[in-house]
């Protein structure tokens, strides 16, 4: 069995980033957080982070656990129209009654480098260009890095949020896999699932994908990060025992999440960069 490492991968889009970082004036990014969860700032601050390893501004805007849908809002569209500013990225969780996917409207689709903008995603199910969400990007990246052919192959997606299934089905789609998209009311996960080629698992939940719903050789990305009573992370694919049946397998952590962070710098690039 092979393992899709996705650190290498993440050091050589980390480069690309920096090499179009330099080449004109230095990107900008925003990250506006809006949450007490520790795991979620843990994340931003490393965001920041590696931006600044690869020449890119990042500014943290913390409104704090209390900020209301109105200011998370009305910071987005500041951001937004700040032309200091060219990559604007909404974190969650948010607070009770703020809608990630209402607020991130005002995010101008031209700095959406993590493709929340609903528009973003439109764009994306119409085949037109628009910055995909990084993790499902990262997906796409890690099969690519490791040759995996999906032309005409049974593509499984287990999840349809708007932030991972959902585009990711569309730019599986795109590249001409079979796509299917699992989700918690399908009967019967494992006979859906082991008729996949390649399959991603984006659901959330610790140990989900096991040795039965996994075909023998198939590629299994696995995209969860769920925390453990110890305080690290696991994924949604119970490793060990699906390394047993699958032909490759990422780890998780340390296979599409570095890529994720990787990614969303090279979009930020990108966007300070477009014409
Ligand atoms: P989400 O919004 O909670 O969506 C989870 C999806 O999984 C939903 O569509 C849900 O179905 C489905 N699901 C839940 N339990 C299931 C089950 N037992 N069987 C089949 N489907 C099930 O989560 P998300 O934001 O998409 O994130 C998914 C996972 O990816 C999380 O672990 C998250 O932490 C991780 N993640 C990782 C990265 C990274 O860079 N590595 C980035 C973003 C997210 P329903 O729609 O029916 O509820």
């Amino acid at each position: 069995m092979r393992t899709l490492n996705g650190k290498n991968l993440a050091a050589a889009i980390r480069a690309q980033a920096e090499a179009e970082a330099t080449a004109g004036p230095q990107p900008r990014l925003a990250v506006v957080a809006a949450t007490a969860d520790e795991a979620s700032l843990w994340y931003v601050r490393s965001i920041a982070k590696a931006a600044a390893g690869v020449g890119i501004a990042c500014d943290v805007v913390d409104l704090g656990a209390d900020a209301d849908a109105g200011q998370i809002g009305a910071t987005l569209s500041r951001l937004s129209s700040d032309p200091q500013v060219h990559g604007v990225m909404l974190q969650t969780p948010l607070p009770a009654g703020a809608s990630a996917q209402q607020l991130a409207a005002a995010i101008d689709p031209r700095k959406d480098v993590d493709g929340a903008n609903p528009l973003s995603l439109g764009r994306l199910a119409a085949g037109l260009p628009a910055f995909p969400p990084a993790t499902a990007a990262a997906v796409l990246a890690l099969l690519d890095h490791y040759e995996v052919e999906l032309e005409g192959r049974r593509a499984v997606v287990v999840g349809r949020s708007t932030v991972v299934g959902k585009p990711l089905a569309h730019l599986l789609l795109d590249r001409h896999a079979t796509v299917t998209v699992a989700h918690s009311r399908t009967r019967d996960l494992a006979s859906v699932t082991s008729t996949a080629d390649v399959l991603v698992a984006a659901a959330g939940r610790a140990g989900l994908i096991g040795a039965a719903h996994v075909a023998p050789g198939a590629v299994v990305i696995d995209v969860g990060t769920n925390p453990t009573e110890d305080g690290g992370l696991t994924g949604d694919v119970d490793f060990e025992a699906v390394s047993g049946v699958a032909g490759a397998l990422t780890p998780a952590p340390g296979g599409v999440g570095p890529v994720t962070t990787a990614l969303l710098l090279r979009h930020t690039a990108r966007a300070a960069n477009l014409p």
